[in-house]
C-alpha cells in the first residue's frame, strides 16, 4: 500500500455512488462510516489506474487489515464477502437479547448472506463505473 493524493473529484463521486448504493457511505468491509478511505480493487503496481471503476471505500482499519493479511493470499472479492468478525459478534449479541430463543446460526447465517449479498452489489457497482 502506499499513499498518493486523489483528485477531489474521484473521491466525491466513489464517496457518492457509495451513499446511492446503501443510503450512507461505509466500509464495504465492516459498514463502519468513520475513517474511510479510498482502496484501489486492483494495485497500482499491478497496472491498476485511478478510474472510478477501481475504487472502493474501506474504513482505515480494514484497509490496513486488508494489506497486512489479505493482500496476495486471497481474492480481493472473496476477502470482502467474510463478514467482519467485530460487527457479526456485535449483531449476534444484540439478536440473543431481543430473542432468547433465536438460534445463533440463524443469525449467523443472516449476516454472512447479507455480507454475500452487499458485496455482489459493490462488485456491480464498480463493473458499471467509468
Ligand atoms: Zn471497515
Amino acid at each position: 500500500m502506499f499513499t498518493r493524493s486523489l483528485s477531489t473529484r474521484i473521491k466525491r463521486l466513489v464517496f457518492n455512488r457509495h451513499a446511492e448504493l446503501f443510503g450512507v457511505a461505509a466500509c464495504s468491509k465492516c459498514w463502519i462510516g468513520d475513517e474511510l478511505e479510498y482502496h484501489h480493487i486492483i494495485a497500482v503496481n499491478d497496472m491498476g489506474d485511478d478510474s472510478l471503476s477501481n475504487f472502493i471505500l474501506l474504513c482505515h482499519r480494514c484497509h490496513k487489515q486488508w494489506h497486512l493479511e489479505g493482500d496476495m493470499k486471497i481474492d480481493f472479492w472473496e476477502w470482502l464477502k467474510i463478514p467482519h468478525t467485530e460487527v457479526a459478534n456485535q449483531v449476534y449479541s444484540l439478536a440473543a437479547e431481543y430473542n432468547k430463543n433465536a438460534p445463533i446460526i440463524m443469525v449467523k447465517e443472516g449476516i454472512e448472506k447479507y455480507q454475500r449479498e452487499r458485496t455482489e452489489k459493490i462488485r456491480k457497482m464498480t463493473e458499471k463505473g467509468s
